[in-house]
C-alpha cells in the first residue's frame, strides 16, 4: 500500500507533471517573474469557470480577506460578525484592521455560520458578515444575503475551503460560492482544493467600481504608475503558481469527483456507526470535501477519545487532523475582544468532538479501507469498554 497522507499532492503532480513543468518552463525562459501572461490566462480562466466577471489574484487567501475589507473603507470599531469555528486568518484580519470582530454560533451539521446567531448579533455598529464555507460546502447564503439586505451589510465568502462548490437558491438558481456576496476570497495554499506550489490568493466581484478600487490596493494603493492613490498593501499572484494553477484548473472538476467518491466510501464504511457522524449535506450546497470531517458521537469523554485516536490512527500510519482545536473565541489574540466571555456551546461541543481524515485526490481503495478499518477498530473498542 502507498503511504497514506493527509493530502498527497506528489501522486497528484506526476499525473500532470508534463504540462505544469512545460508552465513552468516557459516562465523562466521568458524571465516574466511578475504579472505577465500566466497571470492574465489565469485571472480569466478562473473568472469563466466561477462565471464572476472580476477575478483580482493576490498572494495569498489571508491577503485576499484583508483587501476585501480595505476596500470597504471600514471604520475603527465597526462591527464584523464571524463564526468563531473557522480558521484564524478569517478572523484575525478584522482585528488586524482595527475593526471588531464579533464571533457567532455554527450550526451543528453544516458547519458553517447560523443565520439566527448572525441575526441576533446585528447592532447599529455591524458593517460586514464574513461566513465561512467551511470543509467544502456553502454557507446557508440564501439568509445571509436577505440579513445582509434588510441591514444594509456587506457580505465577504471566505471560500478557501470550498472553490468548485455550488449553492442553490429557492428558485431553483445556481451560483458558484464565492460569487454570491458583495466580495469572494480564497486560497491557492498548496492543500487546499486548487492549490498552487506556494502561496496565492484570489479576490472575486460582480462590482467593477470595488474591482477597480482592490487591484488599487493590492498593488501600493497604484492608480497609474508612481502615483499612490490611498494606502494599500503589496500583494502578487506570481507568474510561476499561476503556470501551475492554469494546469491545475482544467483538472479542478475531475479532483472534485475524486474527493467526492472517497467522501462516498467514507461515508458507506461509516454508516450507521453508533459513534460517528458523517458529514451533512445540505440540500442547498454542492459538497466539495476540502476535508473529511467526523463528529464522534456518544461518548461520555469525547475530547479524550479523540485525541487518542488521533494517536491510534497516527501509531498505524494513519494521518489525522483535528480542524481546529481551539476556536476563534478562545484564542489569546482576541483577549481584548472578551473572547472568553463569549458563551458558543455548538462551537465547543464540535471543538472537543472533530476529527478530519485523509481527504485528497489520490486516495485508494486500499488505503480508504485501512483508514475506515482503523477508525472502527479503535472505536468498537470504545464501545466493549464501556459495555463491560
Ligand atoms: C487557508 C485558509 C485561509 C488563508 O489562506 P492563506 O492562503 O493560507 O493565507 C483563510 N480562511 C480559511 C477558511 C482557510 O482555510
Amino acid at each position: 500500500m502507498r503511504p497514506i497522507q493527509m493530502v498527497d499532492l506528489k501522486q497528484q503532480y506526476l499525473k500532470i507533471k508534463d504540462d505544469v513543468d512545460a508552465g513552468i518552463k516557459d516562465v523562466i525562459e521568458n524571465t516574466a517573474f511578475i504579472g505577465g501572461k500566466q497571470v492574465q490566462e489565469f485571472t480569466t480562466n478562473l473568472s469563466g469557470y466561477l462565471s464572476v466577471p472580476y477575478v483580482i489574484p493576490c498572494a495569498n487567501g489571508t491577503d485576499a480577506l484583508q483587501i476585501a475589507m480595505m476596500a470597504l473603507d471600514l471604520q475603527p470599531g465597526d462591527e464584523v460578525i464571524t463564526p468563531s469555528f473557522t480558521y484564524v486568518a478569517t478572523t484575525e484580519v478584522i482585528a488586524l484592521l482595527k475593526l471588531k470582530p464579533v464571533f457567532v454560533e455554527v450550526d451543528p451539521k453544516t458547519f458553517c455560520i447560523d443565520p439566527a446567531a448572525i441575526k441576533a448579533a446585528i447592532t447599529p455598529r455591524t458593517k460586514a458578515i464574513v461566513p465561512v464555507h467551511l470543509y467544502g460546502q456553502s454557507a446557508p447564503m440564501q439568509e445571509i444575503l436577505q440579513l445582509a439586505k434588510e441591514h444594509g451589510l456587506y457580505v465577504i465568502e471566505d471560500n478557501a475551503q470550498a472553490i468548485g462548490a455550488e449553492y442553490t437558491f429557492e428558485d431553483g438558481t445556481s451560483l458558484k460560492t464565492g460569487t454570491m456576496g458583495t466580495i469572494g476570497t480564497t486560497s491557492f495554499f498548496p492543500s487546499k482544493n486548487l492549490g498552487c506550489f506556494g502561496d496565492g490568493g484570489a479576490i472575486f466581484t460582480r462590482d467593477e467600481a470595488l474591482a477597480n478600487r482592490m487591484r488599487m490596493i493590492a498593488n501600493h494603493g497604484q492608480s497609474r504608475r508612481y502615483y499612490h492613490d490611498m494606502v494599500g498593501c503589496n500583494s502578487r499572484l506570481d507568474a510561476l503558481q499561476a503556470a501551475v494553477l492554469n494546469v491545475k484548473l482544467t483538472k479542478l472538476d475531475e479532483y472534485t469527483a475524486a474527493r467526492q467518491k472517497a467522501a462516498s466510501f467514507y461515508d458507506a464504511a461509516f454508516a450507521g456507526h453508533p459513534h460517528i457522524r458523517t458529514p451533512y449535506k445540505a440540500a442547498y450546497s454542492s459538497h466539495v470535501f476540502h476535508q473529511y470531517t467526523i463528529v464522534l458521537e456518544q461518548l461520555e469523554n469525547p475530547a479524550e477519545v479523540r485525541n487518542t485516536l488521533n494517536q491510534y490512527l497516527a501509531e498505524n500510519q494513519v494521518p489525522s487532523m483535528i480542524y481546529y482545536p481551539v476556536p476563534a473565541h478562545k484564542q489569546k489574540m482576541f483577549e481584548a475582544f472578551g473572547g472568553e466571555a463569549y458563551n458558543l456551546p455548538v462551537t465547543d461541543w464540535l471543538t472537543e468532538r472533530v476529527i478530519s481524515l485523509p481527504m485528497h485526490t489520490e486516495l485508494d481503495e486500499q488505503q480508504l479501507k485501512w483508514i475506515t478499518g482503523h477508525v472502527i477498530e479503535f472505536l468498537n473498542k470504545q464501545m466493549t469498554r464501556h459495555t463491560s
